[in-house]
């Protein structure tokens, strides 16, 4: 199948996508554990009794975290709400018991509240956590995974491989800047995994270079789910892109997780 080749829509689906809701609530917790997997990628592992009954339902469900300011304590709460002021961020769970235990994966790219923050984090710092509010819950079985995007996607695609049914194919493109910031991906599927860097002069996890490989993926017939979250922009054409393969939108998730230039 060649590039820009319009494929027709899969005669029958294999999979659904359906919102669930989640108890919204919140939890203070404190890191247990600091990890530097790659020089850019960092995994910290919380523990508390709030989170007693966590749950996280969908690959690409997302909590938001919220810093106490630099230096300071976390503050009490004192309504059912957030204390007021504190700066948030939305990250995706990685790994929890439903007990007392969480593991979450942050992207250090140097600027902002939680980059900072967690390039700082000590065993004992404190945080809230709310969600997740929700989750997109796929039923049935895609015949083909197309799973795309930057650092902060790979927390969702690692989740999402793992529920792949054996044998299926699976095409993982990821961009990091610094080829030392690679990583080891596994899945019971046919996996074909590309690490994309930009170019010198590129800006930092460039959309572009993920837009180009994404041109490259060989067309698969059949009822696919696609999953592509990365700078913002990255959206408007990676939709189009899967509108040309004959992917149905409906059942795709398409993410800018961040904005570049701007704190969220
Ligand atoms: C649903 C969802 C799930 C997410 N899951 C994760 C996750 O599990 N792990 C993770 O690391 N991130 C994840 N993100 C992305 C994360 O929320 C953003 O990168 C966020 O902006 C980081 O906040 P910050 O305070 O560090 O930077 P901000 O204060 O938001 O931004 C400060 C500056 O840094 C730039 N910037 C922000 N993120 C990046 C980046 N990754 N690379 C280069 N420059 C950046 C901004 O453009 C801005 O100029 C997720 C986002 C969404 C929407």
């Amino acid at each position: 199948m060649t590039k820009g080749t319009t494929v027709r829509m899969p005669a029958t689906t294999t999979f659904t996508l359906s919102r669930t809701p989640l108890e919204l609530r919140r939890r203070r917790v404190a890191v247990s554990s600091v990890t530097d997997l790659t020089p850019s990628y960092r995994r910290i592992g919380f523990t508390g009794p709030d989170l007693a009954g966590f749950t996280s339902l969908a690959a690409d469900d997302h909590l938001r975290i919220f810093f106490p300011a630099p230096g300071e304590p976390l503050p009490e709460a004192t309504t059912d709400g957030m204390p007021a002021g504190l700066q948030s961020r939305e990250y995706t769970p990685v790994g929890w018991d439903g007990e007392r235990s969480l593991t979450l994966d942050f992207v250090l790219h140097g600027e902002g509240v939680a980059s900072r923050w967690a390039q700082a984090a000590r065993v004992g710092d404190e945080v809230y956590l709310g969600g997740p509010r929700g989750s997109l819950v796929m039923a049935g079985a895609p015949q083909w995974w197309l799973l795309a995007g930057d650092l902060t996607a790979l927390p969702a695609i690692r989740r999402h491989l793992a529920t792949v049914a054996p044998g299926t194919p699976v095409d993982v493109l990821l961009v990091c800047d610094d080829p030392a910031d690679e990583q080891e991906l596994a899945s019971p599927g046919d996996l074909t995994v590309s690490w994309l860097h930009s170019p010198a002069g590129s800006p930092p996890a460039d959309p572009a270079v993920l837009l180009a490989a994404l041109a490259a993926v060989p067309a698969r017939s059949g009822d696919g789910f696609a999953f592509i979250a990365a700078e913002q922009s990255v959206v408007a054409p990676a939709r189009s892109f899967l509108t040309a393969r004959g992917v149905d939108l409906d059942r795709a998730v398409v993410k800018g997780y961040w904005k570049r230039g701007q704190a969220e």
